[in-house]
Formats: structure tokens, sequence, C-alpha cells
């Protein structure tokens, strides 16, 4: 008999859902903030002007509904992502889209997991998986990655074969560590996951991966090499578009019409579709940005090391670093001068999102007086 039967309770939840907080980093009105991975810099003029006038033509057609294979869209994205995906390229065909990549995430989970079903990553990893495998029914086990964040290969490998997950979840850059996976740890995992006894899609999140350092290579490199591989990416960091929900993916055909069986039909609205087109227009502009916030994170891990503090090698827009006693205090400390950076990771880290040179110049000094205080 379920609680809510029992208690005769309301609303009548589910019972694993009995008790749980909505997640959410706090969101407060402070000077700098630094919490949630944003991108500090809005769009500029020309782009504000031409999302205005896409919003405009999108609005004189709202009376029908928008294009639910979004074509438009996929097409411009797949020519994005070709960029990063070697000779091959990438098709609109091999591209899928929905309001975020938690989104995306969500409708993988439901296509790819359920009950009876297991989702894999490796921890420290991305908070909100355990709560899509939640929400999907779907099991979930983390194993765990390396002191240095990086992960322990054969560990892995071990775990896929004991677990035989129908989905392993990868964030590279890692969130909250910054950590890239190198292609080989794709690769091993891809083949371990598609065996004669095991059937698993491997999902490399890359949320960041416009940030990754000079060198480090994406893994759509690898999409024609692997048919379970999925790589999805978001327009909400590299883009300046976390307001505008977009993500997406790049894969097999296949596994993109599996995810239509899940997907709620025209989950894109109309104005999305041509938001996102619009601001995909201004890609070399807003990438531009993004080397601003790479050089912006190498100088901030600079500091940090040369301040004595432990930094994990960030290819993010954020950095993870520490280690305190008291990290909570540190996090407090920064908040009372008007800096709101993130509680989260190991014990002993604190996470810090990139800014603009004036924010990060706030964040050092706020730093050098709470370690100050503490010293
Ligand atoms: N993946 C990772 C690793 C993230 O850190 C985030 C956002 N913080 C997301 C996915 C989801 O981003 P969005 O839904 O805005 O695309």
């Amino acid at each position: 008999m379920s609680a809510a039967t029992a208690a005769g309770g309301w609303p009548p939840l589910r019972e694993e859902l009995h008790g749980i907080e909505p997640y959410g980093a706090p969101q407060l009105d402070v000077p700098v903030q630094l919490n949630v991975n944003e991108n500090p810099y809005g769009p500029s003029e020309a782009c504000i002007a031409d999302i205005a006038a896409a919003a405009a033509a999108a609005a004189a057609t709202l009376n029908r509904y928008p294009d639910r294979e979004f074509v438009a869209l996929r097409t411009a994205l797949a020519a994005y992502l070709s960029r990063d995906a070697g000779s091959g390229g990438v098709e609109p065909a091999q591209v899928w889209a929905a309001n975020g990549s938690n989104e995306i995430m969500l409708q993988l989970l439901q296509a790819f997991g359920g009950p009876g079903r297991t989702a894999v990553s490796f921890a420290p990893t991305y908070s909100m998986y355990p709560e899509y495998a939640r929400d999907t029914n779907t099991r979930w086990v983390a194993g765990r990655r390396a002191d240095d964040f990086a992960l322990d290969l054969d560990a892995a490998r071990d775990l896929v074969r004991t677990e035989q997950p129908s989905v392993i979840l990868l964030p590279s850059p890692n969130n909250p560590t910054g950590t890239a996976l190198p292609p080989e740890a794709v690769g091993v995992l891809c083949e371990a996951a598609d065996g004669d006894d095991v059937s698993g899609i491997v999902v490399v999140d890359e949320a960041y991966g416009e940030f990754r350092r000079a060198g480090v290579p994406s893994a759509l490199e690898l999409l024609p090499s692997y048919r379970n591989l999925v790589v999805t990416r978001t327009m909400s960091k590299a883009f300046a578009g976390a307001g505008l929900r977009l993500g997406y993916l790049a894969a097999a055909p296949e596994i993109c019409d599996a995810i239509r069986v899940v997907r709620l039909p025209y989950h894109l609205s109309a104005v999305t579709q041509a938001v996102a087109l619009a601001a995909l227009d201004h890609a070399p502009e807003l990438l531009g940005r993004v080397d601003d916030l790479r050089r912006e994170r190498d100088a901030l891990v600079g500091w940090l090391r040369a301040e004595g503090y432990d930094v994990a090698d960030s290819d993010a827009n954020f950095v993870l670093f520490g280690r305190f006693a008291d990290r909570h205090a540190v996090w407090q400390g920064l908040l009372d001068r008007g800096v709101l950076i993130r509680e989260t990771g190991p014990d002993g880290w604190l996470r810090v999102s990139v800014g603009t040179p004036d924010e990060m110049a706030a964040f050092r000094a706020a730093l050098t007086e709470v370690d100050g205080e503490r010293a």
C-alpha cells in the first residue's frame, strides 16, 4: 500500500517523492552572481535586434502549431556542430533539440531508461542526473572518479560490465569539476556498453564543450565510430542563452527517431525555434566572448593556485577550488560581500563561475578578505 493511500494523504504524491525539495540553486539578488555557470555577457545590440525581429515574425504565426520537426533549426544546429565533428560533419537527421539539455536528458531516459533498466554515471557528476533517473523510474548507480577527478577506466569498464546500464551519463567537461574526458575513455565505454549481451547508449554531456582548452577534442569526432554515442550541447552557456531554454544532441538517426516516440507533440515553441535560429546566426560574435571567458578562466586558475588553493584543471566556464575545513563559512563570507558562488562538489571544495573581469576582481578581493579573517 502506498504512503499516500495509507495516510489518506493529500496530494497523492508518488511515495518516493515525499519530502524531496525541488532542485535549484538559490536565486538571490546580489551584485556578483557566479553560482550557476551562466555567461555574464548579454547579447549585443545587433543580436537583440535580430532576436526581436525573429520573435515578432514568429508571433504572427502563433495561431498555428510550430514545425514539429523544427527542420530549419535542426539544419542550422547540424551546420554549427559540423565545425567540431571532423571530416564527416553532422547531418540534420542526426540532430535533436529540446527545451534545454535538461529536457534532452529526460527524453533520453524516457526512451532508453525506465523500470528494470539502469543509468550509470561517475561521481562527482552533474547533480540532476539522479533526478532524471528517479523521475523515469530508472535505477541509478554512481561509480566514482579518481582523486584527480579523471575516470579510472578499468573501474569504469568493470562497473559497466557488472551493472549493464542502458544509459551511461558522462559530463565532459564535468560539472562540478571542469574535467574533460579524453576520447579514448569515451571509446572504451562505448565499446563496453555495446556488446553481445549489453546494449546501452553513452551520453557525453558537452554543455560546456565550447569552453574546452585548445587541443582538447570534442566527442563529436567519435560519432562515426560508435552507433551508441550521443553528444549533447546547450545554448545556455556558450551562446549566452540560459533564458532561451534550448538544448540539443547529435547521434545516430535511429536514436533521434527513438526520442520522437517519447517527446511531447510540438515541444519546441515557434518562438523558441525562431529565437534560437537568430542567435545561431550570431555564433561568431558569441564565440568571441567564449574566448574571453576561457582566458579569464585560465587567469583565475593561475591566481587561485598562486594563492595556495587546490584547483581542479578546468575546461569549463567555472572552477572548482578548495579545500576548506568549513566551506560553508567561506561561501557565506563571500555572500556577505555580495559575491554568490556555489557550495557544491566534494566536501571542502567550492565552485565559482567565470564572470567579467570586474566580477572576477570582486571575487578575488572578497576571497582575500574572507581568507584573511579566517587566518
Ligand atoms: N548538463 C550539465 C553538465 C549542466 O551543468 C547543465 C546546467 N547547469 C545542464 C546539462 C543543463 O543545462 P540546460 O538545461 O540549461 O541546457
